[in-house]
């Protein structure tokens, strides 16, 4: 019997190994060159779009099926992204075809051809140019073919010449006098703007940069408002002149039209976005411009991390520290490491930029691994905000302010400033409670006899509604245990900060921001623009992003940071710390220095002191000692592998039977099954294993060892189960 050639094929399907078919009708051979294009194969009794990811042979072809068609001509993955991909793969252990679908925009993940990219413009034809003469004087079409007669102009240019160019064209069409023409994407270059002139640190940023040669991470560790964005561009700027593209990952909230704009207008070139407020055929469109080396600077959030970069120069994170780069479902990838581990494979510097650093960073930074760039000064003449912390023990409050914090609010209002009262809690209120009885209004869908999850108050105290799973139900009339009539909200959520923030200075405007009131990426910028200059206040939650430059926000309050002091979750004293320095950092810029009240019950906490007398830096120290001692990352390991089912018994049996494979011998510590944190969501029985070692090659070989044997376990068919590697929380 010959050897018959095959194709090893990754397919989105939740199985770990790779599939071979015989290739396609019409095309019996298969080389090395297939490696990378898409494929259409049979699978069970459906069709799937697959990656070809290696050749070999069969002596035994009647065995295999043959595959259906192929979806590309050249291999759409190839080289330094599918090579990145397969590690990806194996460090998150989950199958190949579910990382390739995961990086692929939606249409290219349904085999769809790679689409056009170029723009297109009108010219007049031969027939267009003889006869424009003829055209009535003052029409549209005429004045249109005048137009197109100094040359071609892009369609999407059109708009501002013409009103009604379409109609106009059409006409023109008809008679044979214009016709459509592919130009380039992004063929109409401006003239970048001059940026201000670095200050020494920044310049020494930016020629560790420049200077870079092949990969190089590097840390740019700067305070708020210290013009780190700046440095990004002149790396970038340095970039583009050696012809090399550049990809800039920024969290979900810090994609603002504001920091677009200010990129094009500095790099005069076009900016190209990925975001999750594009529609499927926009990302394609932007993914193929990159694999295509048209697009020069691509700026895009988590996903964004799978561009492809032929002419790959320079990778930027800015805002490294921030939880929306770790995936939380499907494959679980990190966009921040995986950026490295791309700039590694390329061959490029790799910049992680933040005011807060993650200790993740900082420990890398510390230990050599990465360059550390610091910039210790705000930009321009900017002062650092000054920080008060008020003990509010027996003070009177009112829904959560104290009277020192209100008369602080009123003297800035009247000095013509505006306030940022911040609060990480949205809604109305946290839970509703019984005053009779002490009960609390919990999310059915979420709530375990033993750990009740609260719904939280919206709507000014008409609605419930839960953060977890989205439940909704009305505010009941009356205690459901003891029929009491005395129900009240209990705590403070930004909707009732606001609400009385508005009976206290109502000749000012109060403004709301959070993710209830702006869904939308540019609802922000059009709320704040009704602030505009005036006084007034904000309440918010951290959506309040970096991009929008608050120059009359002079004072920060924070209230209600006292629940992140006291958290279980081992990184919840690192968020808090992050989020009050970021916050913190909105205050005061330019000429009015600014000021940062922090509202506590805890006065003498460790954590405040440090932070407020010592810094971000001063904390990270304490908190990686803390890490350190306590054995957590990035002094420990972690993979966290969970189980869910409508029974909880079905989570543990499979959890159990996971267990049951672990060798004796193995250096990784397991603790659990147990309980998540969150125990029940949204009606499913949540329960967890959790790995930890102290080297990152005993974790990783373990799960190696093991997950060959989770796939198969019978126990696994009755649960959802999912490996988590590097878990950021564990929920
Ligand atoms: P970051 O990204 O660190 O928050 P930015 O780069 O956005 O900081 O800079 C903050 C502000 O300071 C911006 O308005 C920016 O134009 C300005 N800025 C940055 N660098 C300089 C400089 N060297 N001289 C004067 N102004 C600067
Ligand atoms: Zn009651
Ligand atoms: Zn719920």
């Amino acid at each position: 019997m010959p050897f018959c050639p095959t194709l090893r094929v990754a397919l989105p399907v939740p199985l770990p190994q790779t599939f071979d078919y015989l290739p396609p009708a019409g095309r019996p051979a298969a080389t090395a060159d297939d490696v990378g294009r898409r494929i259409r194969v049979p699978f069970g009794n459906r069709e799937l779009v697959g990656v070809v990811e290696g050749t070999g042979a069969t002596d035994a072809p009647a065995t295999l099926r043959a595959a259906l068609e192929w979806c590309d001509g050249q291999p759409l993955l190839g080289g330094e992204l599918l090579a990145s991909l397969r590690w990806l793969a194996r460090y998150a252990h989950a199958p190949l075809g579910e990382v390739l679908a995961t990086a692929l925009p939606a249409p290219l993940r349904r085999g769809e051809p790679l689409p056009e990219t170029q723009d297109w413009a009108w010219t007049l034809t031969e027939a267009g140019h003889l006869g424009r003469d003829r055209l009535r004087a003052g029409t549209r079409p005429q004045r249109l073919a005048e137009l197109l007669a100094t040359g071609a102009v892009a369609e999407t240019l059109l708009p501002s010449h013409l009103d009604g160019w379409r109609e106009a064209c059409r006409a023109l069409l008809k008679r044979g006098f214009v016709q459509r023409v592919a130009i380039a994407a992004g063929a109409v270059p401006a003239h970048p703007l001059a940026g201000p002139v670095p200050n020494p640190q920044q310049q020494t940023a930016i020629d560790a940069l420049t200077g870079a040669d092949g990969f190089q991470p590097f840390l740019l560790d700067g305070v708020t408002g210290s013009g780190k964005t700046e440095v990004y561009l002149q790396a970038i700027a340095h970039c583009l002149a050696q012809g090399r593209q550049a990809l800039v990952l920024v969290p979900e909230i810090g994609l603002t039209p504001q920091m677009l704009a200010r990129f094009r207008a500095r790099l005069g070139i076009p900016v190209q976005a990925l975001h999750s407020g594009l529609n499927d055929g926009e990302r394609a469109r932007v993914w193929a411009a990159a694999a295509r080396g048209e697009a020069r600077v691509v700026v895009g959030t988590r996903s964004a991390v799978f561009t492809p970069l032929p002419q790959a120069g320079l990778l930027i994170v800015d805002e490294e520290h921030d939880g929306s780069y770790k995936q939380q479902d499907g494959i679980r990838y990190h966009a921040r490491d995986f950026a490295l581990v791309r700039g590694k494979a390329l061959g490029v510097p790799v910049v992680l930029g933040s005011a807060t650093p993650s200790l993740e960073s900082l420990h890398n930074a510390r230990a050599g691994r990465y360059t550390h760039l610091r910039l210790q000064q705000r930009a321009g003449d900017a002062r650092p905000p000054a920080v008060r912390v008020f003990d509010v023990r027996k003070r009177p409050l009112q829904d959560g302010l104290s009277p020192d914090v209100l008369a602080g609010i009123a003297q800035h209002l009247q000095a013509g400033n505006q306030v940022l009262v911040f609060k990480n809690r949205r809604g109305y209120a946290p839970v509703l409670l019984c005053h009779d009885c002490g009960w609390t209004a919990p999310c059915t869908r979420c709530s375990t006899p033993l750990h009740a999850t609260p719904m939280t108050v919206h709507a000014g105290g008409r609605r419930l509604q839960c953060h977890h799973c989205g439940a909704r139900a009305p505010v009941p009339l009356a205690c459901p245990d003891c029929g009491s009539l005395a129900l009240q909200p209990q705590g403070i959520g930004t909707e009732r900060l606001e609400e009385r923030l508005l009976q206290l200075f109502p000749e000012h405007p109060v403004l709301r921001i959070d993710r209830g009131t702006t869904a939308r990426r540019d609802a922000l910028a059009q709320t704040l623009a009704t602030l505009g200059e005036a006084p007034g206040i904000l309440v918010g939650t951290q959506i309040l992003a970096k991009g929008h430059d608050l120059p009359r926000l002079t004072l920060v309050v924070v209230v209600g940071i006292d629940e992140g002091l006291f958290s279980a979750d081992f990184r919840a004293s690192e968020k808090l710390a992050q989020q009050l320095i970021q916050v913190a950092g909105r205050a005061g810029r330019a000429d009015r220095p600014g000021e940062v009240w922090l509202q506590t019950h805890h006065p003498d906490n460790a954590l405040l002191h440090t932070l407020v007398n010592g810094g971000y830096h001063a904390f990270a120290d304490a908190e990686l000692a803390q890490r350190e001692s306590a054995g957590f990352p990035p002094f420990a390991h972690l993979a966290l592998l969970r189980a869910e089912a409508k029974q909880v018994e079905h989570a543990n049996a499979f959890l159990a039977a996971v267990r049951q494979a672990i060798p004796a011998t193995t250096a990784v510590e397991h603790y659990g099954p147990m309980p998540a944190p969150m125990p029940r969501r949204a009606g499913f029985q949540r329960t967890q294993l959790l790995l930890s070692a102290p080297q990152r090659r005993a974790l990783h070989g373990l799960l190696d060892a093991l997950l060959p044997q989770v796939y198969p376990l019978p126990q696994a068919r009755r649960v959802r189960w999912s490996l988590d590697v590097d878990p950021v929380d564990l929920y």
